[in-house]
């Protein structure tokens, strides 16, 4: 069975300069349902000659339509789109559920958060403005926010619509035109939304999408001499790469690489409440979240307690297809399952399993699900307690006090998110404040939380901020003018 009929868009097809094409070397890759392992459509595989042909669309369109526009246009296309998303979620939902296995009713949360972005960055445009600043006497002297012009996008499989719409939507509301790299494992839903952005008026050029691998569509995007600016979010390794190659370019860059993120849970916790949040916020997207909190650092006094609590719960977790709406769907890929199974393998020759998660009998068999698992007393230097795992996998780690818990938590190369439990106010803060970490979230965790917050990394989670104002003056550059007018 295909998903192609009924569609908006020709998934084979590489959306350049306004207009839909075949990728330049004629070739497709195959796009599996990784609920049943079925192939459902097709993508282009695009070509460095098809980069090419998209960034000269993007300065084609900064040199016409799209450069002309003022931020108050811009802004109003951002908002069409928005309601275009929002008339289309559920369409928009079952593609995505359907491409990565996301249960449908998480699907359908980001195609909302998807329309959100676009919403919140069209009221934005133009709400950014320079400063005058005093200096000598006979000057003025003011700044302005220009783009930076052709922006590369390279997004990762695990939130496509999301990535998408916080780089994109904060990138076209200052005015700079995007080309953008999906993942091979999750392009449909991008392919989408540039149907729609033409319905919204959107004009050529100003969004260009690349389908294809990473290591030939990506890399030539992220090298390409013509690129002022590169957004990239996935792994460290990648990233590293994307980073030299902008280096060659001079272009600047915002890296957003995942982490080893902590809740840390002290003896005061109001345990009931923060229950669900201590699992969800792991098994959300099956573990394949860059701000999945997969440590759970534990005060002594009540380890016992919230261990024998989380495993309760991990062994009421239901793994099934993605149509299912069970707490859990398959993971993206055959690959993706390979990886996180061998960590489950490592975790069960070295470490205490303390609860599992059941794969429901009418899982079929070529799907990539995992069973979820808590491992418990968890040295903080063991691989699973500091490599990033992006599967359904928490390891529970006791502490003695705050100095401890500051320690652990610090402790690995990652700094993307932390949750502090307690109902201490002063310690609240004392935590938010030495936590290297990009955001704190005090008795809730938010997976980079909404539209509005800031978000992004400190050492191997990355840096630069997207989302909230913040992304604004990232996608845009700094001008200064002097005038001396006596
Ligand atoms: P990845 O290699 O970092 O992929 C992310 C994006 O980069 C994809 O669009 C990928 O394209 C592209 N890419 C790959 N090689 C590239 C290159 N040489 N130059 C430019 N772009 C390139 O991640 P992955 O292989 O899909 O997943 C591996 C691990 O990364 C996961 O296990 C997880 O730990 C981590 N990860 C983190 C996040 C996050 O949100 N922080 C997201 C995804 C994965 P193709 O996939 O089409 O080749
Ligand atoms: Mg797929």
């Amino acid at each position: 069975m295909t998903i192609q009929d009924g569609l908006w868009f020709d998934p084979a097809k590489l959306f350049i300069g306004g207009g839909w094409r075949a990728g330049g070397g004629g070739e497709t890759i195959p796009v599996e349902n990784p609920s049943t392992g079925e192939v459902i459509a097709a993508i282009a595989r695009g070509t460095a000659e098809d980069v090419d042909a998209a960034v000269a669309a993007a300065q084609a369109a900064l040199d016409g339509a799209w450069g002309a526009m003022t931020a108050t246009e811009r802004g109003r296309i951002l908002m069409r789109l928005a309601g275009l998303v929002i008339e289309r979620a559920e369409t928009l939902a079952q593609l995505e559920s359907a491409d990565v296995g996301k249960p449908l009713v998480q699907a359908r949360n980001d195609a909302i958060a998807l329309a959100r972005y676009f919403e919140f960055y069209g009221g934005s445009a133009d709400k950014i403005t320079g400063e005058t600043i005093p200096y000598q006497s006979g000057s003025t002297v003011l700044t302005l926010r220009e783009p930076h012009g052709v922006t590369a996008h390279v997004i990762p499989w695990n939130y496509p619509m999301q990535i998408l719409g916080r780089s994109v939507g904060a990138a076209l509301a200052m005015g700079n035109a995007c080309v953008l790299k999906p993942a091979e494992d999750a392009s449909l839903s991008a392919l989408a939304v540039a149907a729609l952005a033409v319905e919204a008026g959107l004009p050529a050029g100003a969004l260009n999408i690349v389908t294809g691998y990473g290591h030939d569509v990506g890399a030539a995007l992220s090298g390409h001499a013509c690129v002022h600016h590169v957004s990239f979010t996935g792994s460290v390794g990648t990233g590293r790469r994307i980073q030299i190659a902008a280096a060659e370019n001079v272009v600047p860059v915002t890296l957003e690489l995942g982490g080893k993120s902590p809740h840390i849970v002290f003896d005061d916790v109001d345990l009931e409440a923060a229950l669900p949040t201590l699992v969800g916020a792991c098994m959300q997207a099956a573990g394949q979240t860059c701000s999945a909190a997969s440590r759970v650092l534990v005060q002594r006094g009540i380890y016992d307690e919230v261990k024998r609590r989380m495993a309760e719960v991990y062994n009421g977790l239901k793994v099934g297809p993605a149509s299912g709406n069970h707490d859990l769907g398959p993971l993206v890929s055959a690959r993706q399952k390979a990886i996180v199974s061998r960590y489950i393998a490592r975790g069960r020759e070295d470490l205490t399993v303390a609860g599992e998660g059941t794969i429901l009998p009418d899982a079929p068999e070529a799907g990539h699900y995992v069973a979820p698992v808590l491992f418990a007393d968890v040295p903080p230097e063991h691989p699973l307690a500091q490599e990033e795992i992006f599967g359904p996998v928490q390891v529970l780690i006791p502490f003695d006090d705050e100095a401890d818990a500051i320690r652990i938590a610090n402790g690995t190369d990652y700094g993307l998110v932390a949750g502090v439990w307690t109902e201490n106010g002063a310690r609240q803060m004392r935590l938010a404040r030495k936590l290297d970490v990009g955001q704190v979230f005090v008795n809730n965790y938010g997976a980079g939380g909404g539209v509005e917050l800031p978000f992004g990394g400190v050492g191997k989670s990355g840096h630069g901020r997207e989302k909230g104002f913040e992304a604004l003056y990232g996608f845009s550059r700094l001008k200064t003018i002097s005038i001396r007018h006596g």
